[in-house]
């Protein structure tokens, strides 16, 4: 069994200037050369892990930075003695045809300098975190989520679940820290025994060699990221990369009944025992009556989970709740079912995410929805909300593949009970159109900005309402990211009494 260890990566020792050297790795890479591209977060992270690991590293980025700022930017400072070479903006194809080995991040797509070519040529070219997962040790148990909408929150709950059962876990990935950070920054590789690691449809684009948990979920799928995956069945197929190197008791959970899932499955995971969310073994929600019940597809046992006592808002959040409990109950680390139920009231969810933000003096509940970027998060947001609200759609919405169609028709009809809607910012008389004329039956205003947006909410709310930004809509036409879109409708929200 695995014990709780003093494993932790915190904010601050990333976030610190970092010497290149650590006790606990391998230079496994020493003789080596690796081309990094792309110089973000990820990017960085994996630039240290391939020094410390003895490669003799070319990092590079589109970007026309300069030196000194990336070093600062990313607490690289000790590296300026480093086996390390920069390059940004233009650079000779040269540097990546000579690496042994191409590490890409992932905003970087494939079509950029050559990639899929070299993928094809057979040349060693790793995401991120594949390059980070060749040197977790092979005692440590890695839970992976991915899916369109909720991976945070399950990754969290999952996170938050395995601490309070007393075992130091990383929580990280595609959400917070990089995987390359964590094994970079664990102080004694032993006690890396638990990783809850978020994984993005971006990160399986480079079809894993490495990357191999002990239980992999796939949240649910729906139209997203199709300007850089095409088609459904092209996404699909990438998210079920995440299997593509687990074997035998390794779990994977997965929705039943997704069309393009159930075929990408068949095909990628292959000799992955099978756990169904809606099915039998896997995990079943009684949204009503507040109770789970998990099976795993490697025991013969069926446990109930309590969920009555669950504070997260919505009722999505069952399911994520249950799906992190049935997950890490197959990590097969001698956990008893029975032990998750006292937990269930202490699961928190992250910002931004149907959070209750302010309470004003007319009783209105604000609540910030604002990482719902795309109109299925809006649709779980809004169908497990009770309040009567306004509700505030718009950015700029994504294109979805069935054409014609921007997908708002599918909140008409949760949106039935409520007070209102208003539109707002590039995508906003579009919605406005989309859902008039699809039968909205509740007033639905227009407003240029999110701040005219909020003013026009505050005038049609009632005493005990609640107004609720869930914007279904990417947030770049007036704001730099979702969190910032978040932080100003809090502003708004406390100014506008
Ligand atoms: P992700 O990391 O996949 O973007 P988050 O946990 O950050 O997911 O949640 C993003 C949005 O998706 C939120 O607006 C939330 O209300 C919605 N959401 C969360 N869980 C689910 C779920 N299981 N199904 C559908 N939507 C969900």
């Amino acid at each position: 069994m695995l014990k709780a260890s003093s494993f932790k990566v915190s904010s601050k020792l990333v976030n610190s200037h970092t010497k290149i050297q650590s006790c606990y790795l391998e230079q496994d890479l020493k003789g080596q050369k690796v081309a990094i591209v792309g110089l973000g977060k990820s990017g960085s992270a994996a630039t240290k892990l391939a020094l410390a690991r003895g490669a003799s590293v070319t990092a590079i980025d589109q970007n026309e930075i300069s030196e000194s700022t990336f070093h600062i930017n990313n607490g690289l400072l000790d590296l300026k003695n480093a086996d390390l070479k920069t390059f940004f903006g233009n650079f000779d194809d040269k540097i990546l045809k000579e690496a042994d080995v191409v590490v890409v991040s992932p905003g970087v797509p494939l079509e950029r300098y050559g990639i899929q070519s070299m993928i094809c040529s057979g040349k060693e070219v790793l995401s991120e975190l594949d390059f980070a997962a060749q040197i977790i040790p092979s005692y440590t148990k890695v839970l992976a989520v991915t899916g369109t909408n909720g991976k945070s929150t399950v990754t969290t709950f999952a996170g938050q679940i395995l601490n309070h059962l007393g075992f130091e876990t990383f929580v990280g990935g595609n959400l917070g820290v990089p995987l390359s950070d964590a094994v970079f920054h664990s102080p004694d590789r032993r006690s890396l025994e638990v990783a809850v690691v978020e994984v993005s449809s971006y990160q399986l684009e480079i079809p894993p060699k490495y990357f191999c948990p002990s239980v992999a979920v796939i949240l649910n799928l729906t139209p997203d990221h199709l300007e850089r995956h095409h088609t459904m069945k092209n996404y699909a197929a990438i998210k079920c990369r995440i299997f593509s190197q687990m074997r035998g008791k390794k779990i994977g959970v997965v929705p039943l009944g997704n069309p393009y899932l159930d075929e990408a499955v068949m095909d990628h995971a292959d000799g992955v025992s099978l756990a169904w969310i809606g099915g039998s073994p896997g995990v079943n929600v009684d949204v009503e009556a507040k109770i789970a019940e998990l099976k795993l597809p490697t025991i013969d046992c069926l446990s109930q989970l309590q969920l009555s006592e669950l504070k997260a808002v919505g009722k999505h959040n069952y399911t994520n709740a249950a799906v992190a409990a049935l997950s890490v109950l197959g990590l097969d680390i001698e956990i008893k079912a029975e032990a998750f139920s006292s937990m269930i009231s202490k699961l928190t969810t992250l910002p931004h995410r149907m959070q209750v933000v302010h309470v004003d003096d007319d009783g209105i509940v604000w609540v910030d929805d604002s990482k719902a970027t795309n109109v299925e998060a809006t649709y779980f947001g809004l169908i497990g909300f009770e309040l009567k609200s306004v509700v505030l759609l718009g950015g700029v919405a994504k294109e979805v593949e069935m054409k014609g169609s921007n997908g708002f028709e599918q909140v008409v009809e949760p949106l039935r009970h409520h007070r209102g809607v208003i539109t707002f910012g590039f995508s906003g008389k579009m919605i406005q159109r989309t859902l008039c004329a699809n039968g909205l039956t509740i007033p639905c205003l227009n407003a240029e900005t999110l701040k005219d947006a909020v003013r026009l909410a505050r005038s049609i709310a009632q005493r005990g309402d609640a107004i609720v930004l869930s914007p279904g809509c990417a947030s770049f036409d007036e704001f730099r990211n979702f969190e910032q879109r978040g932080r100003i409708f809090q502003e708004l929200a406390i100014s506008s009494e």
